[in-house]
């Protein structure tokens, strides 16, 4: 075990100032209770406001391959109106210290879950691996445990493409080309995409994910690589490179993913070759990073786009509350809505051991250890985040009732 602290420069900082609300009402099929009807059914049109479609008079309720879709034309303009941001602060440094120490003396005994094994190089991982990072919205950090410790990014690699492919097509476009709702599916689904309309339901499960992938910038599969290797270094503030070992295991191994590419291109929701594309996508899961990398790139997120360690802008704010409200949705898999309801902060989790949290404008915490849940999510990561989630003030629905005389509203 070995612990770190590092202090670096003061070159970004999170904007505060009293909130806005901007609330709209959804609706969506729910997909968990369905059985695999769809594929019998005719194919029904997607009713989507923005295309200004008409809606029948009655519209087929719980028919499994309607989608419904909100106002397109909701009446904000971020880019003549600049939203206001309303965030809050972590505890001073001395409290993160304790806290982090804490909760990894804490769960570093549990030996709960399983490690990974479907990619047979993963399942050499010590399941004794733990550890934790949380980096500030200034740059700030402190890590305990196996920090040093190289690990392949697996699925916590799929906000920040997904971020990148937001800021190459826009927001609004990779919404409406990936979807943003939970899938109630597990990550490597294939009825997922048969039992959607729209066949990918958000860009973090494998499906999305290979979409997203398939949009990245660059005419080859070497430049759209060189985009992807390019972007999430920025994020992590230092060059990333492929694990061979990982990459060469998951390549002799991933026949699922490629029947996924090869079905969303059947249905034309696949923007480049299924085999190339399963390909970077492959490498893009092979990135080398520690909990460190993982935690910079989280605070990134959490800090309006802006790397706190380099001051690099990596990605616009309007794109980064796109990404962390997918996060929130479908970060944690099927359990997604488990991890909201305890620990109320956007997540995402990968088959190597690693999660990360962001708490816009607090922080970004990262942990990382082997053994998964069910779903596929690190079991002391969970335990660990939700005791940080409650002890640093990192949950974004907790309130307490105002007291003392009003300040202004
Ligand atoms: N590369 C892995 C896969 O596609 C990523 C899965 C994950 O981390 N959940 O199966």
């Amino acid at each position: 075990m070995s612990t770190a602290e590092v202090s670096r420069s003061v070159v970004g900082g999170a904007a505060m100032a009293h909130g806005v609300i901007e609330q709209v009402a959804r609706g969506s099929a729910d997909l968990a209770t369905q059985t695999d009807t769809a594929a019998r059914l005719p194919q029904t049109p997607v009713y989507n406001l923005a295309s200004r479609r008409r809606l029948p008079k009655h519209a087929p309720i719980g028919d499994p391959m309607t989608k419904l879709s909100m106002n397109e034309d909701l009446p904000f303009d971020e880019a003549t109106t600049p939203p206001r941001v309303s965030t809050g602060e972590l505890p001073t440094h001395a409290e993160v210290r304790q806290f982090v120490t804490d909760a990894y003396e804490r769960y570093r005994g549990d030996n709960s879950g399983t490690v990974a094994d479907y990619i047979p190089v993963l399942s050499e991982a010590s399941p004794d691996l733990f550890g934790i990072s949380v980096v500030g919205p200034w740059g700030r950090s402190f890590e305990i445990g196996d920090v040093d410790e190289r690990f392949s990014i697996q699925s916590v690699s799929k906000p920040f493409v997904f971020a990148l492919v937001c800021d190459a097509i826009g927001y609004e476009a990779a919404r409406l080309r990936l979807g943003v709702n939970s899938t109630g599916f597990p990550f490597n689904s294939l009825m997922a995409v048969e039992l959607n309309a729209e066949r990918t339901m958000n860009p973090l499960v494998n499906a999305g994910a290979m979409a997203t992938t398939s949009l990245v910038p660059g005419a080859t599969p070497d430049q759209k690589w060189e985009s992807i290797r390019e972007r999430l270094s920025m994020f992590a503030g230092r060059e990333l490179t492929i694990n061979a070992e990982v990459y060469a295991s998951e390549s002799a191994t991933n026949m699922r993913n490629q029947g996924i590419a090869h079905l969303l291109k059947s249905y034309e929701r696949l923007y480049f070759d299924p085999d190339e594309t399963t390909d970077i996508y492959t490498r893009q899961c092979s990135l080398d990073v520690t909990v460190h990398d993982l935690a910079v790139m989280a605070a990134t997120l959490a800090n309006g786009g802006v790397n706190p360690t380099t001051g690099e802008t990596v990605i616009r704010p309007g794109v980064c509350r796109r990404v962390l409200a997918v996060m929130a949705s479908a970060g944690l898999y099927e359990l997604s809505g488990d991890w909201l309801y305890q620990i109320g902060v956007p997540g995402k989790s990968g088959v190597s051991g690693g999660i990360v949290t962001v708490s816009p404008g607090k922080g970004g915490l990262a942990t990382y250890s082997p053994p998964l849940d069910a779903a596929g999510n690190s079991f002391r990561g969970q335990l660990a985040t939700k005791y940080l989630a409650e002890r640093l003030g990192l949950n974004l629905f907790a309130s307490v009732p105002a007291e003392g005389p009003p300040p202004q509203f």
